[in-house]
């Protein structure tokens, strides 16, 4: 039988690590404290992404000072923050995980608010941010595509953006037992969660180093938002068509009709061309949306592993 995981922690926290040498120093300053006065069995799971800068080092020496409650997992290239939580999540033994980022944006000391509601027995805890910190496109952005992911899915989050969460380790289980390739973390963690709950939480400016997310990259992460989570837009699509070809059937009909009794007629051509034109985006369009959907089943079937660990650094308890 495969390694029975143990679940022998009562939390674990993960954080996903890559290029932040300049975070990590004052992040693991605030947590540690944080943590240790919960007074819990803890542990901290970092997952370094594949970072090119001193993160690693840096995090070995967290290790060394700190291997009682310090779990460390090297992964072997940069595979994306999502996977890297996968990765943390494989790791975790806590009864609860917590996410967040290493860029002190979510302040660690929100970490008992979330385990306090937690503990009256919900299984998700998702936050909003108070005062968000970022650049008003990001805002504008996030703010449309949250209106739309609300309508066209069963996800429900007030902010989407936000990695500061708390699950059960059900959820997150049921999470990497999921074999989607792209795949947003606090999304399903919605959809697999029995009882769960929001609270707000402050949100800090990035201190150091730059956002890793192009807008190429929230791009692309919007886009699997919405085509891992619903089939609406193809259908939207085919909908869309089925009344464009009833009404290009009528406008044909009339035609028909007026050449057997008007005689040929030339003028209108543009307009023709017009509609032709406006047909010929929106087929265009169709065969982009359909390919959304086709290159997931792409990278789905290739079943590529979602990352590659190259160390695991854990103190062996004689114990467990
Ligand atoms: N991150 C990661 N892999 C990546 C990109 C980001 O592990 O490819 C981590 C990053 O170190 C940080 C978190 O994911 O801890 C969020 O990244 P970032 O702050 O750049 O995102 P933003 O806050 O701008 O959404
Ligand atoms: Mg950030």
């Amino acid at each position: 039988m495969a390694d029975p995981k143990k679940f022998d922690k009562q939390l674990s926290v993960v954080i996903p690590v890559y290029n932040e040498e300049e975070s990590l120093p004052a992040l693991s300053a605030r947590i540690y404290p944080v943590l240790d006065a919960l007074g819990m069995d803890y542990e901290l799971v970092f997952v370094d992404d594949g970072s090119g800068d001193r993160s690693v080092a840096f995090l070995r020496e967290q290790f060394q000072r700190r291997p009682d409650v310090t779990r460390v997992v090297l992964l072997q290239s940069n595979f994306g923050q999502h996977a890297a939580i996968l990765a943390g999540f494989a790791h975790a033994r806590g009864q609860w995980v917590v996410t967040l980022d290493a860029d002190l944006q979510n302040p660690p000391e929100e970490i008992p608010r979330l385990l306090e509601k937690m503990g009256e027995g919900y299984d998700y805890v998702g936050t909003i941010r108070r005062k968000r910190q970022d650049s008003w496109w990001r805002m504008a952005a996030s703010r449309l595509m949250n209106r739309i992911r609300e309508r066209i899915t069963r996800v429900r989050m007030t902010d989407q953006g936000c990695m500061l969460r708390a699950y059960s380790h059900t959820i997150t289980d049921a999470i990497n037992s999921t074999a989607e390739v792209t795949t947003f973390i606090p999304a399903l963690a919605y959809l697999y969660a029995s009882k769960p709950t929001e609270i707000s939480v402050e949100h800090e400016e990035r201190a150091h180093g730059k956002s890793k997310y192009s807008l190429y990259k929230l791009l692309r992460l919007n886009f699997d938002l919405v085509t891992s989570f619903s089939v609406v837009p193809l259908e939207l699509f085919s909908f869309f068509g089925l009344i464009l070809a009833s009404l290009s059937a009528m406008l044909v009909i009339y035609l028909a009709i007026q050449r057997i009794f008007f005689g040929p007629q030339v003028q209108g051509i543009f307009t023709l061309f017009g509609i032709v034109f406006f047909l010929i985006g929106v087929i265009l369009f169709g065969i982009g949306l359909l390919g959304e959907y086709i290159g997931r089943i792409y990278r789905q079937v290739q079943q590529r592993p979602r990352y590659l660990i190259s160390a695991v650094l854990e103190r062996n308890d004689p114990a467990t």
